[in-house]
């Protein structure tokens, strides 16, 4: 499984915004981007022309970048949406939501969803009482989430169960976290995603 394994807060400074990818420390002074907020690099301060290709195509880094997908998965996830009825941009954002490693991430079981990713790959999260290890595995509604033996165990779980750091709860899932399970009520709809990505941009850029 290919995944993206240089600096983080790098991606941030990129695209001029909190992506909130190393979980409680984005919360805290140490985040590179109050300190730095300008691209990385020898060129980064300098005022760079905007076109709109530019645009469309830092929209998309944004979102791929938030749910750590890399560029192949990301436009078989576009070329799925778009088959699909009803808005592509909505569709697209619904299938990146509804995948495992961001739900592990939005229920409070994780500080991030590259911390999540890391869970799920360690076999610490059951999905209907089935040992899963994908982190894109999509999910449906009617899904329950629950602790493997070794997620039982996990002292990094319990920490996020207990810190108030956690993200807030989306309407379209339920944790119980005294039995530490959780439940997919309903699939996400686009005011129930908190991120600001406009996914019109994306798909003007792949519609190209
Ligand atoms: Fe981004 Fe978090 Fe790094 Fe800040 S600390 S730059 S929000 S990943």
């Amino acid at each position: 499984m290919a995944r993206y394994t240089d600096a983080v807060c790098k991606l941030c400074r990129r695209e001029g915004v909190k992506l909130f990818l190393k979980g409680e420390r984005c919360l805290s002074e140490k985040c590179p981007l109050e300190k730095r907020p300008f691209p990385p690099g020898e060129h980064g301060r300098k005022m760079q022309r905007e076109t709109s290709y530019g645009v469309q195509l830092r929209e998309k880094q944004k979102a791929k970048r938030i749910y750590g997908v890399l560029e192949n998965q990301f436009r078989k996830y576009y070329e799925k949406a778009a088959k699909q009825k009803g808005k592509t941009g909505e569709n697209l954002l619904r299938m990146l939501e509804t995948r495992f490693d961001n739900v592990i991430f939005r229920m409070g079981f994780a500080f991030s969803r590259r911390e999540a990713r890391q869970l799920i790959t360690h076999r610490h999260f059951k999905i209907n009482d089935r040992t899963v290890n994908i982190p894109s595995y999509s999910l449906k509604p009617g899904d329950s989430i629950s602790l493997s033996e070794r997620g039982k165990k996990c002292a990094r779980i319990k920490e996020c169960i207990e810190s108030a750091n956690k993200p807030a709860l989306p309407a379209w899932l339920e944790v119980n976290y005294e039995t530490m399970t959780g439940k997919v009520i309903a699939l996400p709809q686009r005011g129930d995603i908190d991120f600001m990505i406009k996914e019109q941009l994306i798909v003007e850029l792949y519609s190209k």
